[in-house]
């Protein structure tokens, strides 16, 4: 294989083929590497927040986007410990955007969902089972090499995730820390509205925190609780059984369809561009879930990459727009994104004090309840979203 391109993107996640379309939208010829042979499915992001939609809609999938996930507006914090239930709701928006609601839609499927409209483009291919292994720069692009030979391109945009081999060829420094927690997702059948559940929850408690939210009317939810990461991990699945014991609310049976675990991490790469190399996404950053701050990040990584980077390749603009692009991209994350997480991540599941757990809850309550401090805190995301580069992007 030897073929060249405007942009070549590494990595067919969701962040990878949505700035594929988007670059591709704009007449900007792209080809996609991916090293699995299809969509890698484990399960990872569920909730859009109501946020990025308005994006989607942009680039013209939200219709499939709503018409195979959920679209819900509620929510729910649980007080393990005293079995309280704090309800609250996007349609507390409803005056101010069309998108007062969340989707919730495995990432995989988004992914799927940006590969068809990919396929309606002609100057865009996407090449399955295609490894970037090396990687070389001159002046006027980018040569990779992968063991199915090299492709040239103007630009590389680098989606290859959190332990993304283009960054390591780059020798950038990932910088930031790793939990000593360990993150457990599974998906399991259970009926957790008829016991008061929202369709997306937080449950608070220093053992039993979950993040627990619905993927599809067939009752299938996701529960997604953390274990001390000095056990060992071969045995996970063991102890399932004993963590469902403690914060599935009833005593009903569950079906367990899958579980994963994940090491879970704060880290950004030093720099997001390093000559014709951009870092995006789960390449660029990487942050605990809690809250699903992580591939929002991203979405918006590629949402303000897309036009700047189509108006260099197609119009000769300056590429300092990528420099800005970068240096937004990287302090959005290292100082809106990540602490938030870090923050969302300590009252559900690592509050060790219990006057700071009944501070937190106080909180928690008194936010949720007066319609302006909820519609501020739902409007948090905005913050995570960089203000076009171009005046007509
Ligand atoms: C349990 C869990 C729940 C989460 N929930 C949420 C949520 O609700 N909301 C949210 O915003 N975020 C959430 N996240 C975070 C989200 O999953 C990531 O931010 C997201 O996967 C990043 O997407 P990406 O496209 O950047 O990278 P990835 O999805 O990791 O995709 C990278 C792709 O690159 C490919 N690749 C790797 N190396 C190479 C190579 N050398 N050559 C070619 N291809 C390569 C991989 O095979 C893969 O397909 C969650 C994460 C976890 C673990």
């Amino acid at each position: 294989m030897s073929e060249e391109t405007d942009v070549l993107v590494v990595g067919a996640g969701p962040v990878g083929l949505l700035t594929a379309l988007g670059l591709a939208r704009h007449g900007v010829r792209v080809t996609v590497i991916e090293a699995g042979a299809a969509i890698e499915d484990s399960p990872r992001a569920i909730v859009y927040h109501w946020t990025v939609l308005e994006d989607l809609d942009r680039l013209g999938i939200l219709a499939d986007v709503k018409a195979r996930g959920i679209c819900k507006t509620d929510y729910a914090y649980r007080v393990h410990e005293t079995g309280e239930m704090i309800y609250y709701s996007i349609d507390v928006l409803a005056d101010e955007t069309p998108y007062a609601y969340n989707v919730h839609l495995g990432q995989h499927e988004l992914a799927a969902i940006a590969l068809e409209h990919l396929g309606r483009h002609g100057g865009a291919a996407v090449r399955w089972s295609t490894e970037a292994t090396a990687l070389r720069q001159d002046a006027e692009g980018v040569t990779v090499s992968s063991p199915r030979g090299e492709l040239r391109a103007r630009w590389v945009v680098a989606c290859d995730g959190a332990r993304s081999t283009v960054r390591k060829l780059l020798a950038m420094p990932f910088e930031g820390m790793t939990w000593p927690e360990r993150f457990v997702a599974t998906n399991v059948f259970y009926d957790f509205q008829s016991h008061g559940y929202a369709r997306a929850n937080f449950l608070i408690d220093p053992v039993h925190g979950a993040v627990i939210v619905k993927i599809d009317d067939r009752d299938l939810w996701r529960v997604t609780y953390s274990e001390d990461g000095r056990l060992p991990e071969e045995t996970v699945g063991e102890r399932i059984a004993e963590h469902f014991r403690a914060l599935l609310p009833g005593q009903e049976p569950y079906e367990l369809e899958r579980h994963q675990p994940y090491r879970m991490h704060q880290r950004a790469a030093a720099r997001l561009r390093e000559r014709r190399v951009l870092l995006a996404g789960d390449a660029a950053h990487a942050t605990n879930p809690t809250g699903g701050l992580g591939l929002t990040s991203g979405l918006f990584d590629s949402f303000a990459l897309t036009a700047p980077l189509a108006a260099v390749v197609l119009e000769g603009a300056s590429d300092r727009l990528l420099d800005r692009w970068a240096a937004e991209r990287r302090r959005l994350f290292v100082e809106i994104a990540s602490p938030a997480a870090s923050e969302n991540k300590r009252v559900v599941y690592s509050e060790p004090d219990p006057d700071r757990r009944r501070a937190d809850v106080e909180e928690i309550r008194r936010q949720l309840s007066d319609p302006d401090a909820l519609r501020r805190r739902l409007k948090f995301t905005e913050q995570l979203r960089s203000r076009p580069l171009l005046a007509a992007a």
